[in-house]
């Protein structure tokens, strides 16, 4: 049986993508004693550095720059005469460095630990064999294949372009068009009110753009807690935000106006139109399963195309695994990272000895708006939909003195935790760094900690962590 027979020799393990899935599967693997293949038909780090989560948060971070240059005078100093303005050619280049940086870290690290690292195509010949396509500097393509005892397919996703938009990179965008995009939009249609779609919105109202969030329900965020969907809502429509509710877009396309002005234009199915200069699409992404050779490999997919894995990511072919974005799991860098070293632990058979299944119910996750969300395990709205009894404790940032410090004391943390052993089962946190405050949950959900747990640790003073141990009391 897979797994029995690979630690003899040096096990063959080929990765195909090098994001987070793909690159810590490789450094783990090859740390336990793996021949390890990577191929990257781009660059190391994947989508995750290129275009999603460090160009996005980067572009956030200067936003709230601006946003902080903005509340001088509740820090009891003057205000400046002159706002801060963007720089759109420095803008580029720190985004440029950030990722330039990282890449070479995640390299550095792949190739420390002996891995091989490929820059090409690949894709499956049969179950084992695995062709790869090279470029040489002139130009010239070198096909070759290579023979795996395992493979892990981390190809990622890219966004979901549909029948109805055609995005020209320069006003009609997808999410991959906007690090900074080549014109800065005085107002643009964000089309999409999930996780991607409101860090959107917040991202270009920082940067003093006219926005309009088009929400095909009534809130916001739609799988978020409403409570917290709610405080999101009223930031946006306290900076001016549009929100155009109950409405699904239906065309996005360029026009000239009556004054000469190109605009985009955004149709809606109840009629409804909106103008604005650009458009960005955020609404969801497809797995790249394409020319991937699954079919001559037998690996199945399911009806999205997401290829269909077991708790160890496995495939339907034992000694093919899938992890991150592909995995039709949770779409999250930390996610898929956790997935490629589950995979990494498997392929080695280290699931014999101590070995902790993924829960994806106990992935944290946030929300890199203003204020920021984030939350983690059991949510209220599903323990009341199944019956199950739980106590709810929250408390509001402005009880807080660090919050009442940071001159920020908007929002709240609320713990979620078994009244009869008071385990700590989930939590959400809505304020100023809440996505780093969440860990603290993150560890009790994981690691079966009580609420106790987090009361009596000593923590410090001043801190926003005070709230989680007062939400805990
Ligand atoms: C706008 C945006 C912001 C996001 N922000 C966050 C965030 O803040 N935090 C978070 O946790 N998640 C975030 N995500 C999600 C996160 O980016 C993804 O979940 C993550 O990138 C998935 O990692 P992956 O390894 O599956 O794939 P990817 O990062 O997509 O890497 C896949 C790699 O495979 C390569 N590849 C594909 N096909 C082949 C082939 N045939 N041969 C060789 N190479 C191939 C690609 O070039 C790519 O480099 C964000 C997503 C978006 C869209």
């Amino acid at each position: 049986m897979w797994g029995d027979s690979l630690n003899a020799v040096a096990t063959r393990f080929v990765i195909i993508g090098g994001g987070p899935a793909g690159n810590t599967a490789a450094t783990h693997a090859a740390r336990l004693g793996a021949e390890v293949t990577l191929i990257e038909r781009d660059v190391i780090g994947g989508a995750a550095h290129l275009w999603d989560c460090i160009p996005s948060k980067t572009m956030i971070a200067t936003g709230a720059a601006i946003a902080q240059s903005r509340k001088m005078e509740g820090m009891g100093l003057e205000q400046a005469a002159a706002e801060a303005e963007v720089d759109v050619d420095a803008l580029t280049e720190r985004i440029e460095s950030i990722k330039t940086r990282l890449q070479r870290g995640t390299t550095n690290l792949l190739t420390s630990q002996g891995v091989n690292l490929v820059k090409g195509t690949a894709r499956m010949l049969s179950p084992h064999d695995v062709e790869i396509t090279t470029t040489d500097e002139q130009g010239n393509p070198n096909v070759y294949t290579v023979y795996a005892d395992a493979v892990l397919l981390a190809t990622g996703s890219r966004p979901r372009i549909p029948e109805w938009c055609r995005p020209d990179g320069e006003r009609i965008l997808t999410t991959r068009d906007c690090y900074p995009p080549k014109t800065f939009p005085e107002s643009i249609t964000v089309v999409g009110s999930g996780v991607t779609g409101v860090e959107f919105v917040h991202m270009f109202a920082s940067f003093g753009a006219k926005v309009t969030l088009v929400v095909s329900r009534q809130q916001v965020l739609p799988s978020k807690d409403p409570e917290v969907a709610a405080v999101l809502e009223g930031n946006f429509l306290q900076r001016g935000v549009h929100l155009l509710k109950g409405a699904r877009a239906t065309s996005i396309e360029r026009e000239v106006n009556e004054a000469g002005v190109e605009e985009v234009v955004v149709r809606c199915d109840d009629g409804r139109v909106v103008r604005s200069s650009h458009a960005v699409l955020a609404i969801g992404s497809v797995p790249n399963t394409n020319d991937l050779g699954l079919d001559a490999a037998g690996v199945e997919l399911d009806r999205n195309g997401y290829v269909t894995i077991d708790r160890h990511c496995q495939s339907n072919v034992g000694h093919i695994y899938a992890a991150g974005d592909i995995s039709g799991k949770l779409p999250l860098s930390s996610v898929a990272s956790m997935q490629g070293r589950k995979v990494a632990e498997h392929v080695l058979g280290m699931q014999k000895m101590s070995h902790r299944h993924l829960d994806y119910d106990k992935a944290a996750s946030a929300i890199f708006t203003e204020p920021e969300i984030a939350d983690v395990g059991l949510a209220e709205g599903d323990a009341f939909a199944v019956g199950r009894k739980i106590r709810v404790t929250k408390v509001p940032f402005s009880s807080t003195p660090k919050a009442l410090i940071n001159n920020d004391w908007r929002g709240f943390v609320k713990i979620i935790s078994d009244p009869a052993t008071g385990v700590v089962l989930g939590g959400s946190i809505v304020g100023l760094h809440a996505a780093e405050l969440i860990s603290v949950i993150a560890i009790a959900v994981t690691a079966n900690l009580k609420v106790t747990d987090i009361v009596e640790s000593l923590l410090v003073h001043p801190a926003l962590a005070e709230a989680l141990a007062e939400a805990a009391e």
